[in-house]
């Protein structure tokens, strides 16, 4: 079956296939296929869609939650929480995609 999704600001919706988001993607974010051999998939942002097969789609940001945490070496890192996931702007979150900070505010 062919999936038809259209944006905010689109006069042509984009017709593919909805398939399993990779591990990469954005959160928050659909991918579908484009028939396009050097470019075959796009990652669509939910909140830009207007609606999938004809149906209006009422997109709900997810819950957003930022939180300031003291580092051991006197700087304050952000930890943000949103729609479940959690992100640092520490270095070492930077690096391994999870650090200390983030356990502080769990
Ligand atoms: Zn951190």
């Amino acid at each position: 079956m062919t999936d038809t999704v259209l944006c905010k600001d689109q006069t042509v919706a984009y017709v593919g296939n909805i398939v399993t988001s990779a591990k990469y993607d954005p959160p928050e974010s659909i991918r579908m296929t484009t028939g396009i051999k050097d470019f075959p998939h796009r990652v669509i942002m939910r909140k830009n869609i207007v609606t999938v097969n004809g149906k209006s789609i009422n997109y709900v940001a997810p819950k957003e939650m930022i939180q300031k945490v003291a580092g051991s070496n006197g700087a304050v890192y952000t930890v943000k929480t949103i729609g479940g996931t959690v992100t640092c702007d520490c270095p070492g979150f930077n690096f391994r995609k999870t650090c200390k900070h983030i356990a502080m505010v769990k």
